[in-house]
């Protein structure tokens, strides 16, 4: 049984068509890319799957539970988290407060110092202890990223879904994403969604990889058979060649 199944769903703004009858299945521990020209549709997936938006049509279901039908503050308690493509923290915060607002969002009121361990354990995983107190205000973009990325796992989720964990970061901060990435699925049991257009990133570290266009799926498979697809290098054609680094 796949842990998350997205069943052709339809999602449209007034008469824009941003998702048009997109099925995609990830399994337990899979990474899986989500991959596609700007405007594909990969960040209304996001939030559909997350509950900010409703399908038009179709079925999302985690865990064999309907999505659809689940309240949006539900969403992180049934295991799901993500980070954001411009990241987005709580800025009057300091930086240990926002992973305790993601420990804090699945665990019950009065749960004797649980929050705060996760948030801390966390910290310390994705070495941002020395910013725990420190208000995000200021800190390096990499550093931010790495925040919100640790507000995510603070919450202990088995989903984990990241849009565009390598935007605006530099070519080192990429490569050791790529580790950090396959690390938080092993340490964590995690199964992963990532949109990405850093494809030697994407290309890398995922098991499979689906591939978007003008809100259809037009490709899917291993990242050896989607980079060799004609349909795939011709969606990209002028705008990034798919095996660029
Ligand atoms: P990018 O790589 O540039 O982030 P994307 O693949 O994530 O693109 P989406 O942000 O999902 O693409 O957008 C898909 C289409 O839906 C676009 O045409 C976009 O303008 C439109 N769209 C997305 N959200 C909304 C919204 N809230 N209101 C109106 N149109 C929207």
């Amino acid at each position: 049984m796949a842990l998350l199944a997205v069943e052709n769903v339809t999602r449209r703004f007034g008469g824009i068509v941003a998702l048009a009858d997109v099925s995609l299945a990830l399994e337990k521990g899979q990474i899986v890319g989500l991959i596609g020209p700007n405007g594909a549709g990969k960040t209304t997936l996001f939030n559909l799957v997350t509950r900010l938006y409703r399908p038009n049509s179709g079925r999302i279901l985690f865990d064999d539970k309907d999505l659809t039908r689940t309240p949006a503050y539900r969403i992180v308690r049934l295991g799901i988290a993500r980070t954001f493509q411009n990241v987005v923290l709580f800025q009057h915060m300091t930086v240990l407060e926002n992973l305790l607002v993601g420990a804090h969002s699945r665990l019950r009121p009065f749960s004797g110092g649980r929050g705060r361990k996760q948030a801390l354990q966390m910290l310390e995983y994705l070495q941002l202890g020395e910013f725990g107190e420190r208000l995000p205000g200021g800190l390096p973009f990499g550093t931010l990223k790495r925040v919100e990325l640790a507000r995510a796992l603070a919450a202990r989720p088995t989903l984990l879904l990241l849009d565009e964990p390598a935007g605006g970061l530099n070519h080192e901060e990429v490569g050791e994403l790529a580790d950090v990435i396959r690390r938080l699925r092993r340490d964590f049991d995690l199964t992963i969604l990532l949109v990405e257009h850093h494809m030697s990133l994407v290309m890398s570290v995922s098991d499979r990889v689906h591939v978007l266009n003008f809100g259809r799926k037009i490709a899917e498979g291993t990242p050896g058979e989607v980079q060799a697809n004609p349909a795939v290098i011709e969606a990209y054609l002028g705008a990034e060649s798919v095996d660029a680094a």
